[in-house]
């Protein structure tokens, strides 16, 4: 068991690297160190770099909606309840819904009822008159669209947690490198333990433990991962609001199409109202290695692939038709660390004496749970057997693994996914 003063590295300053340097160091650990290879925190390349996130607590997988309703319980504490707003979360389909979003809509409104905590919160929505009261905004003609509500979900403003929490840390002494310092080029291994880490500055950092937080990047430090892992984004846009329109929309629910997609209260600060398309997402397979990798630079990522902008669109035409032509600005690709059901991975790599852990296969549902990722690197760190006491968030043997498919049948998306190479600006196939 690493010892409290142990020297730990955690790769990646984003969601997960920075809810464990949290933990830690709240728990006695003292000397922890944070490679980040963006010169800021929020870091760019973090998926959590974000306007917001959905908090919703309903999960067809009870396992995961009780988690969320602990972290909800955190998000109301005072370091996140100022990032935290329960603002509700409307979940719905349209008329023109296919039969898999409508079957998904069911369980998911069936996990919230069957829920003691969550049911009282959750009003069932039969059409658009039921539905306005919920979002007097709404002057769209809401066609065909039912569903429900729940009050106890709501949004984190995820960059701002990600800068509290940056700084909470830094203050309790955590250490941070940062830019070319803190880009990590390789875990370095010594007769198959894990020494420390390099930086592409070419300095070797030594430490008892290294902790793998990179995200979507995680299988370029650890090549092994690529057998259960897929790098894999979906696009974000924004519409750009003047003070009065973002005033008017204060406290709209989570507005969520599962057939469109969905969007979020405007941010104040901004005037940015977040948009994000339902899809099937996007990877960027490797030709020689078969393994998706997100692209090196940022620059690749900034646009938003037509198919999504139409879906973005025909939300708002159904919903605030008054913003349904706007431009759209801000517009990314968002990558994240897909498995194939959409557990994560939070485990020792196999054959290195529990010297390197991997925190990874967030799946696109991760930050959530940022206020209490931490306490479950903890415990596993603090289990004496250095094996995960939760089967399904364990490292999981290649062999097992099926090659179709890469968490394309996941109830919950919808629509195939499709190599970035063939949404790249210029080169989509219409
Ligand atoms: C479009 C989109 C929408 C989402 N919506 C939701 C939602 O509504 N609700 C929800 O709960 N979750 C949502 N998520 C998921 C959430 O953002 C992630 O689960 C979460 O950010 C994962 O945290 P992470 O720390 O694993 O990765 P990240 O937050 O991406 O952080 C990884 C960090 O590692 C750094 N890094 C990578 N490689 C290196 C290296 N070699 N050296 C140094 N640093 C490195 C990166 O720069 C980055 O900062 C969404 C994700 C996307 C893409």
């Amino acid at each position: 068991m690493v010892s409290k003063n142990s020297p730990i590295i955690i790769v990646g300053g984003g969601a997960f690297g920075l809810s464990t340097a949290l933990h830690l160091s709240q728990n006695g650990y003292t000397d922890i160190t944070i490679f980040e290879q963006d010169t800021q925190i929020p870091p760019r390349y973090s998926a959590a770099n974000d306007l917001n996130k959905i908090v919703r607590a309903e999960y067809e997988d009870s396992f995961y909606t009780d988690l969320t309703i602990k972290a909800i319980a955190a998000w109301k504490t005072p370091l996140f309840a100022p990032h935290f707003h329960q603002t509700g979360f409307l979940h719905c389909v349209t008329g023109a819904a296919p039969e898999k979003a409508i079957g998904t809509l069911k369980r998911f409104q069936g996990a919230a009822n069957n829920h003691p905590q969550l049911r009282p919160h959750v009003v069932q929505l039969n059409g658009p008159g039921d539905i306005r009261p919920w979002f007097w905004q709404c002057d769209g003609p809401l066609p065909g669209w039912k569903g429900y509500i729940n009050r106890f979900d709501g949004y984190a403003h995820s960059g701002n947690a990600l800068a509290a929490v940056y700084r909470v840390t830094q203050n309790s002494g955590v250490k941070f490198f940062l830019g070319a310092k803190g880009a990590v080029q390789e875990i370095v291994y010594k007769d198959g333990k894990g020494t420390g880490i390099k930086t592409v500055d070419g300095k070797f950092h030594g430490a008892a433990l290294v902790i793998v937080a990179a995200g979507a990047a995680a299988s370029k430090l650890i090549p092994e991962l690529g057998g259960q892992v897929v790098a894999k984004s979906w696009s974000v846009a924004h519409v750009h609001l003047t003070d009065e329109e973002t005033s008017a929309l204060r406290g709209i629910p989570v507005t969520y199409a599962r057939d469109l997609g969905f969007y979020f209260e405007p941010d104040p600060k901004t005037n940015l109202l977040k948009l994000c398309p339902m899809g099937g997402g996007y990877i960027n397979t490797d030709p020689n290695t078969g393994v998706s990798h997100s692209p090196g630079s940022l620059e690749t990522s900034a646009f938003m692939p037509p198919d999504d902008e139409e879906r973005v669109r025909k939300l708002l035409a159904q919903t605030l038709p008054g913003l349904a032509d706007r431009p759209l600005v801000r517009k990314s690709l968002c990558w994240f660390a897909d498995t194939k059901d959409s557990d994560f991975i939070i485990d020792y790599l196999p054959g290195t004496g529990a010297s390197v852990v991997l925190l990874s296969g967030d799946s696109g549902h991760g930050f959530k749970m940022f206020p209490i990722v931490g306490e479950w690197v903890k415990a596993l760190l603090e289990d004496e057997s250095k094996t995960q006491a939760i089967a399904r968030w364990r490292w999981k043997d290649q062999k097992e693994e099926k090659e179709e498919d890469w968490g394309g049948d996941v109830s919950w998306r919808l629509g195939e996914t499709r190599e970035l190479k063939d949404v790249l600006p210029g080169k989509t196939k219409l």
